[in-house]
């Protein structure tokens, strides 16, 4: 199980049965500021443009493909064939209110947005399911990793079947937060290391990467089922980063499915 970079995205390798990547902004169509392979209808991108990225980017075709809202919560799904197009096309048919999604169907592909959260994807060892989860600092505290971990477990698998991996997102170089996320981040882990002291005493740099980790480890995930690839969307060009370019600027796409 690692993480290899290929034509343009790194790709989660090592699972039998089991597809998972995450785009770069390399290679689109995209004019700036969503220059270029920009996945999103929601960030004011010309939709033809972004139609034409997502074939590009899901080589298993849009009709297979289930996208969710986002909303920076919590919730997740188990999702399947009969979902399949949802949000593949045009962002008002995605599936509301969630920030994970799960699969048993092999015909499907699941996807989300990025550009600085973290990309959580899912797999069973056995290739009998997949997911993929959205996890800002909000999602982080919410556990967004636990719910998912749960639904996992409630369907019937082995916690020690779970396999993550753990994707392109904002790094400890370069996000900084202030007390509103310093104090939640806090209280879930029960300790501050994964903050480092920031510009002054009101600031902090967060390691979100490893925070999820850890959350998983509490929750009985053990450390070598965990990939995590620690690079910085912010500092890497190659990569959208909400916070570099101000806000507005596009999103990559974190897909996996069972093949
Ligand atoms: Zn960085």
């Amino acid at each position: 199980m690692q993480w290899v970079q290929e034509d343009n995205r790194w790709q989660w390798r090592g699972i039998s049965g089991v597809k998972a990547w995450f785009s770069t902004r390399v290679g689109g169509r995209g004019k700036p500021p969503y220059d270029s392979l920009n996945l999103s209808f929601n960030v004011g991108d010309d939709p033809e443009t972004v139609l034409e990225n997502r074939r590009h980017a899901i080589p298993q075709g849009l009709s297979r493909l289930i996208m969710a809202q986002q909303v920076h919560q919590s919730e997740v799904a188990w999702v399947g064939a009969l979902d399949r197009g949802r949000g593949a096309y045009e962002p008002g048919s995605r599936l509301p209110g969630l920030d994970g999604l799960l699969t048993r169907d092999a015909e499907v592909v699941l996807g989300m947005e990025f550009a600085d959260c973290v990309p959580i994807f899912l797999a069973d060892r056995q290739g009998r399911w997949v997911g993929i989860l959205h996890a800002g600092w909000k999602g982080t505290v919410l556990g967004v990793q636990r719910r998912a971990v749960a639904d996992i477990v409630d369907a019937g698998y082995d916690l020690n079947d779970i396999r993550v991996g753990i994707g392109p997102a904002i790094g400890p170089c370069c996000y900084e937060v202030d007390q509103r996320v310093e104090e939640p981040i806090k209280r879930v882990l029960g300790h501050n290391r994964t903050l480092r002291p920031g510009r002054d005493g009101g600031h902090w740099r967060l390691d979100l990467w490893t925070t999820n980790r850890l959350i998983l480890e509490s929750i009985g995930i053990p450390p070598e089922h965990i990939a995590v690839l620690e690079i910085c969307t912010s500092c890497r060009p190659e990569f959208f980063s909400y916070r570099r370019d101000s806000k507005v600027t596009g999103r990559m796409g974190g897909f996996i499915c069972r093949i």
